[in-house]
């Protein structure tokens, strides 16, 4: 009879104590015996089996060796019952009845038990790749900003700051704008009283620095301005700009225009060309804008790889516009009560979205403001 209680299990299933899954198990295993012995000891192996399982595949042929519909050892011996005599019957009977339901709450402890272990292997498989925390970054701009900093502070500049919120003076007057000259129309401004606005341009930093220092000067001035523009894909109503000067005795254009030379080589490479062409500001005399070749075509204008269709970046020209020099103009020096006959010096001026926007081909200058992470994280 034993043997036939035992049928279906295979001698090579691995074997546990049944213990660690039931709490009970010794207790509800050793009410079984008295009833029926032969059960009890073929219960206590059924139940090593099945708490040996090692997956679930096995756990579910472990479980159906005892108690499946058809084949199960348990089963089959319920429907041997009515062949027995009556008072072994009843024993026998209640004896299996209760393996069954032993067995059956077993089995649902090794099942949930299996089910945990794969999820804390999930959980800690070293070989899954590790989640990398989120982490920021420099905004372009600023980027771009410490780039610059960084080169002028190798030819000697260092940083001056000045308020964002200026007198008409300061941003206008003093630069050499007199009042109602067409000069002021060019920059859009931002009133808060009659005498006190945005700053249009980094250049009042030149003023405030001069009037507390006395030569020789070697500054740059980096910060945000403002324009009452109309805004669209190439002008927005604040931008960014880096103004630098240098004041001594007997500075000249050649020395603007080794610095000027020195500055677009490191920002835009050693091969580019540059060219000084003039132009009007009232704070400078000469005035001139500086073009660097254009980093897209390499200043041909057309671009060979695409059947040299024309550069869309520099129109065709082969130059682009990056910034606006000059040597400082005497009525300026006067303002700030250095002699113009005793100090010489030069100036420049760029814009910082228009480095940005040329060198990585930025098309909407909006975006610098949209704090649009899918933006942002590919500088
Ligand atoms: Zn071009």
């Amino acid at each position: 009879m034993t043997d036939l209680l035992l049928a279906g299990i295979d001698p090579g299933w691995s074997k546990a104590d049944p213990a660690s899954l039931l709490e009970d198990w010794r207790e509800r295993l050793s009410r079984l015996e008295p009833l029926d012995a032969e059960v009890a000891a073929a219960t206590a192996t059924h139940g090593e089996v099945i708490a040996g399982a090692g997956d679930p595949a096995a756990l579910t042929l472990a479980h159906a060796a005892a108690l499946g519909r058809e084949r199960g050892a348990l089963t089959r011996a319920l429907g041997e019952l009515p062949n027995l005599p009556l008072e072994r019957r009843k024993t026998r009977g209640r004896a299996l009845n209760e393996a069954k339901r032993l067995l059956s709450d077993l089995e649902a402890a090794k099942r949930l038990a299996l089910e945990r272990a794969a999820e804390n292997r999930a959980g800690l498989d070293v070989t899954i790749p590790g989640r990398r925390p989120w982490v920021g970054r420099r905004h372009v701009l600023g980027q771009i900003f410490d780039e610059l900093l960084d080169l002028f502070h190798g030819l000697g500049y260092s940083v001056y700051t000045s308020p964002e919120i200026e007198h008409d003076e300061y941003n206008f007057g003093k630069l050499n704008f007199p009042p109602d000259h067409p000069a002021r129309d060019a920059h859009d401004t931002y009133f808060v009283s009659d005498q006190i606005l945005l700053r249009t341009h980094t250049s009042p930093g030149w003023v405030r620095a001069m009037e507390e220092r006395r030569p020789p000067l070697r500054l740059v001035f980096p910060g945000r301005v403002y324009r009452a523009e109309q805004v669209d894909a190439s002008h927005m109503d604040q931008f960014h700009q880096i103004d630098g000067l240098y004041v001594d005795r007997d500075v000249s254009m050649a020395d603007l225009k080794s610095t000027l030379n020195t500055f677009a080589r490191s920002l835009y490479g050693g091969s580019v060309r540059t060219r000084l062409v003039p132009i009007y500001f009232p704070f400078v005399e000469p005035g001139a804008q500086m073009d660097v070749s254009c980093v897209i075509c390499g200043g041909s204008g057309r671009l060979e790889r695409e059947g040299r269709r024309r550069c869309s970046v520099c129109k065709g020209s082969g130059w682009l516009e990056v910034l606006g020099a000059g040597l400082v103009h005497p009525n300026v020096f006067r303002a700030v009560g250095y002699d113009p006959e005793q100090w010489t010096g030069f100036a420049f001026g760029m814009g910082i979205e228009r480095i940005a926007m040329l060198r990585y081909g930025i098309p909407e200058i909006r975006l610098f403001l949209e704090n649009d992470v899918r933006f942002l994280r590919q500088f």
